[in-house]
């Protein structure tokens, strides 16, 4: 017998009301009530990877609720400037706009660098996405990531998404995430592909 009653419940962990919408709308054919976090629930992000973040905030809301509940953890980490801003990519300055143009100027100075050492500049990044589902006990039963390649342009591109979507341009597509309609980002995004890899097991997960 499982452990736990079927999780009849999904508690969202996140504050963000848009992130809510968004999974709730993601998990639809799940057959599980959709919760927000309740408010005035804070979870630290200390961890030093995406997963770990994921993790953290998974447990700590379904200890908190007696749910189960899902978290995610997402960020931008580019090669050149050893992997940075990672987990760091909601507090690398206070806007969008500020947040493009401190990376902008970091990947400048490294660019420079390398160049005057008669090297290619590295413009290499990757989005990822880590997605933890905790049980009511708070213990993690499941954890994906999904992952998208692409590189740092110099200038913005496209008037869609949010973040550093106008920087990140995915070779294979031609397009940066600011350009590509919602379909496919969907598809190809690293938290659409995180998606894809959490949706069967999640299923799997419900049915046990
Ligand atoms: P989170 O809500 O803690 O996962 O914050 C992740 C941060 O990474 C966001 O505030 C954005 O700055 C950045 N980020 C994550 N996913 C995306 C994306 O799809 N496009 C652009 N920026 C993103």
């Amino acid at each position: 017998m499982a452990a736990h009653a079927a999780p009849t419940v999904l508690v969202i962990a996140s504050g963000n009301a848009g992130k809510v919408r968004e999974f709730a709308q993601l998990l639809s054919g799940l057959g599980v009530e959709i919760r927000a976090q309740p408010e005035g629930l804070e979870v630290e992000e200390t961890g030093s990877s995406f997963a770990e973040n994921a993790r953290l905030k998974a447990e700590a809301v379904a200890r908190a609720t007696g749910c189960w509940a899902l978290a995610d953890d997402s960020g931008l980490s580019v090669a050149a400037l050893g992997g940075a801003p990672g987990v760091h990519s909601a507090r690398y300055a206070d806007s969008d706009a500020a947040r493009i143009e401190r990376l902008l100027r970091e990947l400048e100075a490294t660019s420079a660098t390398a160049i005057s050492h008669g090297e290619d500049a590295d413009r290499r990044a990757a989005f990822t996405a880590a997605l933890a589902v905790a049980d009511p006990s708070g213990t993690v039963r499941l954890e994906v990531e999904g992952a998208c390649e692409g590189v740092i342009l110099d200038t913005p591109r496209g008037q869609g998404g949010f973040g550093y979507d106008p920087v990140f341009l995915v070779p294979s597509t031609g397009l940066t995430y600011a350009e590509m309609d919602k379909a496919l980002k969907g598809r190809i995004s690293h938290r659409g592909r995180a998606f894809q890899a959490l949706e069967g097991r999640l299923r799997a997960l419900l049915a046990s």
